[in-house]
């Protein structure tokens, strides 16, 4: 072959690459996501990562599962570092605002979805410590989120913060009062934070429905789990599912969202 051809197709196929590079919707960008090592935040980490985003995760203690998830994430080709950190713990936040500055100066993408269920009590019979635990986890960790990270935010492109709530936010549930108020909260923090911030950071919320994560899967009765599929679709969600809806408002095509609940969740709630 003449070395003008292979100079022509070296050239197409140059081409070709910076073309999918720049496809990427998150080239280059550095998101936080606490609780990124399993379930739902870890769906979120690598999608961000495929779409070239580059990956701090925080996780509670499974160490394991966070080495793992963070193998994959830099499998994909972007930096990614793991912290354990607790979202109850302000001081950890501190500790991950300060490694974050440290390895990458700014941020462009926070999500706040590190969370737990608790456990399932009426309000009578529930210990103020466990309504404070959950609380101190669910809510006050999205607050320390925002508190900790808002100073590392670039706004050029468009900061975004996205909240992790709960369809049971909207219509609740018996015996988890403490999970559905926590949510709740954060719906409202949500709103306010993003009237705040607008229009350098653009904040909103999703609001799974049930999805196939160790919270129902490992956590709950086999009974449980069939009643969490009694909705219009009639299965549990996926964790790609919630991912796509964060790689919507983390990304450029979410730019003209604020203060919004986004609500992916088969159809379980309609408001
Ligand atoms: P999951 O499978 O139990 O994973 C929870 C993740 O959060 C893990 O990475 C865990 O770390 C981390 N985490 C837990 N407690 C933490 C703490 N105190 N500090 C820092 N990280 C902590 O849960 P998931 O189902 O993915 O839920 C993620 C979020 O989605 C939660 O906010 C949840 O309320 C919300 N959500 C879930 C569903 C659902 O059906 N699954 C529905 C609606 C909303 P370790 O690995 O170290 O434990």
């Amino acid at each position: 072959m003449s070395s003008f051809y292979v100079d022509l197709i070296s050239a197409i196929s140059e081409n070709v690459e910076d073309t999918l590079m720049t496809d990427l919707k998150l080239k280059d960008r550095v998101a936080v996501v606490t609780g990124g090592s399993r379930g739902i935040g870890k769906g979120i980490c690598l999608a961000y990562a495929q779409e070239g985003a580059h990956i701090i995760f925080s996780y509670a203690s499974n160490q394991k599962a966070a080495e793992q998830t963070a193998e994959e994430v830099k499998a994909l080709g972007v930096k990614c570092i793991a912290i354990q950190a607790d979202a109850g713990q302000e001081s950890d936040f501190v500790r991950m605002q300060e490694v974050a500055r440290k390895e990458f100066d700014k941020i462009n993408i926070l999500v706040a979805n590190a969370g737990t269920i608790g456990k399932e009590l009426p309000v009578k019979d529930m210990p103020v410590e466990e309504w404070d635990h959950l609380i101190s986890i669910d809510l006050r960790g999205v607050f320390l989120a925002a508190k900790y990270f808002i100073p590392l935010m670039a706004t050029d492109p468009v900061g975004k913060i996205i909240n992790i709530t709960s369809e049971l936010s909207k219509k609740g549930r018996a015996n988890y009062a403490h999970y559905c108020a926590a949510k709740g909260g954060i719906n409202g923090l949500t709103r306010s934070l993003a009237l705040e911030l607008v229009p350098g950071i653009l904040v909103n919320a999703i609001a799974p429905g049930p999805i196939e994560t160790d919270m129902i899967l490992a956590d709950m009765e086999p009974e449980w789990i069939e009643k969490e599929k009694d909705i219009p679709m009639q299965r549990l969600g996926t964790v790609e599912e919630i991912a796509a809806t964060a790689v919507l408002l983390a990304s450029d095509g979410g730019n003209f969202y604020c203060g919004q609940i986004l609500s992916p969740n088969g159809g379980a709630v309609f408001f």
